[in-house]
């Protein structure tokens, strides 16, 4: 193969040897194939293709020092993954072959996985598809889970910088009784518009209020939204939000650190009152808030514009523990080998 800059990596897609995939059919997830093609051949009515019926997760792989390659919390993706297809009618796929697949996937393409040091990673990306004809609106009876790998550069080249974020009432990611609980591609579908016009501006993303009563906090992008005042790692409660693992790691490793944490509705006057904000998810980590604009009366929300002690601080240690630099209190790190 070409020889791979690892520093250079863009966060993007990269070609590699494999990919797993496993069919439901009958009833019942068949065997595990591996596949070295980068197409899927489906029927042109498949579900996934006309009615959103598809979800997805994002995780990654690192090799560390030791030369071991280490996975992040895979359990939790697996167990995000079941409640996205019940969500939207889709069967689960069990824990165990969800751990055979990725576990595989990542053996296969061993030679993928950006060296210790490069700031890069191997990005995993399990996806599970409805590929079943239907013109009707019902559940299709057939569906494809794929993972594929691929090798990926820090999500923001610039670093850990703070970015800004564009607060809009003008469009809403998902509703309250809505999907925006599961990691469907719907969402995302949905978000593009938003995030074009954000990116328009020059902000980094769009910060989402709830749909319901423009009040609250919401989303950051495609990332949950985090702010730290009075040692304190505040989080937004609400239906419409997606669990994020790593927000979810965040907060326990802060709580670890002797800081206080809540989980609970932020209302927008709160973020004038933050010391520091950002967001975070998988790509990122987090990414640190630099300013937030309010579009509809120009209000600006200042953090400074180098990351804040705190954030730099659980930064640091969680992407130590990714990497096995740190001791793994948690049992958050799986060793593939
Ligand atoms: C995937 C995702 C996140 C981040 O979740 P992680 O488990 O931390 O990667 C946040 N918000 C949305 C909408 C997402 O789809």
């Amino acid at each position: 193969m070409e020889k791979i800059n690892w520093n250079e990596l863009p966060f993007g897609y990269i070609k590699t040897d494999y990919n797993v995939r496993c069919y439901y059919r009958d009833g019942k997830w068949g065997e595990i194939e591996i596949s070295s093609s980068e197409t899927i051949n489906i029927h042109i009515a498949a579900t996934s293709l006309h009615y959103g019926q598809e979800a997805f997760e994002g995780m990654k792989a690192f090799m560390g020092k030791d030369g071991k390659v280490r996975l992040f919390r895979w359990e939790e993706n697996a167990t995000r993954m079941q409640k996205s297809a019940k969500g939207i009618m889709m069967p689960e796929l069990p824990t165990k072959v969800f751990k055979n697949m990725v576990t595989k996937a990542i053996k296969l393409n061993t030679r993928f996985v950006p060296p210790y040091g490069s700031g890069a990673s191997l990005y995993i990306r399990p996806l599970l598809i409805g590929t079943g004809a239907e013109v009707g609106v019902r559940p299709a009876n057939e569906y494809l889970f794929i993972i594929f790998v691929t090798p990926v550069g820090p999500y923001f080249k610039e670093g850990f910088k703070p970015v800004d974020m564009l607060l809009t009432r003008e469009f809403d990611r998902a509703a309250p009784l809505g999907t925006g609980s599961i990691k469907v591609g719907g969402n995302y579908a949905a978000s593009l518009t938003s995030m074009k016009k954000a990116h328009d501006k020059g902000f980094a993303n769009v910060l989402y209020l709830d749909a319901k009563e423009k009040k609250y906090i919401d989303e950051c992008g495609p990332a949950n939204f985090f702010g730290i005042k009075d040692n304190t790692y505040i989080t937004p409660e609400s239906s419409s939000i997606l669990p994020s693992i790593t927000n979810n790691s965040l907060l326990k490793l802060a709580q670890h650190l002797g800081y206080k944490t809540e989980r609970r509705a932020v209302p927008i006057e709160e973020l004038e009152t933050f010391e520091e904000a950002g967001a975070c998810g998988t790509a990122a980590v987090i990414s640190p808030i630099k300013r937030i604009v309010d579009d509809e009366n120009g209000f600006e929300y200042n953090y400074g514009s180098e990351p804040g002690p705190i954030s730099s601080l659980l930064f640091k240690k969680l992407q130590a523990i990714q990497l096995g630099d740190e001791k793994d209190e948690f049992a958050w790190v799986y060793i593939v080998e």
